[in-house]
């Protein structure tokens, strides 16, 4: 079966006796037991819940993996799998990553002993891994610049150091790219992005094919117990179903945006996987079928940048991405502000303050382009190019923690 009709057949309400179509939810802590000993399928709904159990055999099936655990939010997803290190262990990530990971990576597990090392993924030389490394740790596409790493090349140089590998799959979803099958130990999801897709709820999720490695990932699970609620777990569960109709018309629109902002003159250059020009084209289109829908492009006057989201109406300015609604953001003081604030942190370069980041929805790509044409238009007038810009967020006094 394609993915995109796994998507819509699965088991939605295993075991119900009124087999209903859609999964109910199980709104309910606690499940009577026959007796103290006999604990039955279900007793607490943080160590199983019947409707997030459907979400996760769902996922798992999804991303060619054998189980799947759902989370509270992408962040509590990526929480768990650093929690398979130890003190004294080392995480080596990619340079071009989420905000709130570099935040969890360097603030929250250096000071506990569990170091991180930033590199480039995307370069010729091996990755370079040390006896500390248990975790090889990387988005591709990456965010916000879009950078392509080679899945199968550093998930083997992973595997052949005797370090997990993790892929943070949140801009592909399943439908685009399956890590797992391309030998990566583990993959996660912010479900808030794409798999949800309506902006409407928070969760994560990972998924591993390692029977062992799901074991120790279910003791986390359970044993820290930042899992989804059934409610939210219907929720995903019900915007799954569409993604593969959303993610079509998304990254379609998607690269007629990319194809039309690299021919603007205000812009400096445009990060898309689906561009000719891009220099990881052709490896992604290797390991993933689309380019996804998040873009972004650098413009030639970086401090116009705050005034042109502005200027957009049908582009929402949110920190997140891969909802049905457009969205545009600047990295540099939003979602990633967490890195630019920490100019004494390890060796990652903040995204430049002239990056914008657009994620597309499902609107007429006719009206979008209108739209981004509308700002460009304000920015370009007099009285916008000669006033001091000091009402943008300035991301070097953005507090940790106030965006994403
Ligand atoms: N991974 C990526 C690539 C993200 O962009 C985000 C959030 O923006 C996360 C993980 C964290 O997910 P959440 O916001 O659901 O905690």
């Amino acid at each position: 079966m394609n993915t995109a009709t796994r998507l819509v057949s699965f088991d939605a309400a295993p075991d119900d006796p009124f087999a209903p179509t859609c999964t109910p939810i199980y709104q309910t802590a606690t499940f009577e037991q026959d007796s103290p000993e006999c604990f039955g399928r279900f007793d607490y709904s943080r160590s199983g819940n019947p409707t997030r159990g459907v979400l996760e055999r769902l996922l798992a099936d999804l991303e060619g993996g054998t189980r799947a655990f759902a989370f509270a939010s992408g962040l509590a997803a990526i929480t768990a799998v650093t929690r398979l290190l130890d003190p004294g262990d080392e995480i080596l990530a990619c340079d071009d990553l989420y905000g709130g990971a570099y935040r969890l990576f360097t603030k929250l597990l250096a000071p506990r002993g569990v170091a991180v090392r930033f590199v480039d993924f995307t370069a010729d030389a091996p990755l370079p891994i040390s006896p500390r490394t248990k975790l090889v740790y990387f988005e591709t596409p990456s965010n916000p610049r879009l950078r392509i790493t080679d899945i199968r090349r550093r998930c083997r140089e992973a595997r052949e150091a005797g370090a997990l590998s993790c892929v943070d799959g949140t801009a592909t979803t399943p439908y685009l790219q399956k890590p797992l099958e391309l030998g990566a130990d583990i993959v996660l999801h912010s479900a808030t992005k794409y798999l949800a897709g309506h902006a409407d709820v928070t969760a994560g999720a990972v998924i591993v094919k390692d029977p062992a490695l799901a074991d120790r990932l279910y003791l986390i699970q359970n044993g820290e117990g930042a899992v989804l609620g059934p409610f939210d777990s219907f929720l995903l569960l019900r915007g799954i179903k569409t993604l593969a109709l959303r993610l079509d018309r998304q990254q379609a629109s998607a690269q007629r945006i990319a194809e039309w902002l690299d021919r603007r003159p205000e812009v400096a250059r445009v990060h898309f996987p689906g561009l000719h020009t891009h220099p990881g084209g052709d490896l992604h289109r290797s390991q993933s079928l689309g380019p996804g829908a998040v873009l972004s492009f650098e413009i030639t006057d970086a401090t116009a940048a705050p005034d042109l989201v502005r200027g957009l109406s049908l582009f929402r300015t949110t920190v997140s991405f891969g909802a049905v609604g457009s969205s545009a953001s600047i990295p540099a003081c939003m979602s990633h502000a967490p890195i630019a604030v920490d100019a004494a942190g390890p060796a990652v370069a903040p995204p430049p303050r002239g990056l914008i980041r657009l994620s597309v929805g499902i609107e007429d790509p006719g009206d979008l382009i209108a739209d981004l044409a509308r700002a460009f238009e304000v920015v370009a007038e007099p009285r916008h190019r000669d006033v001091p810009r000091t009402s943008g967020v300035d991301a070097v006094s953005a507090p940790i923690g106030a965006a994403s």
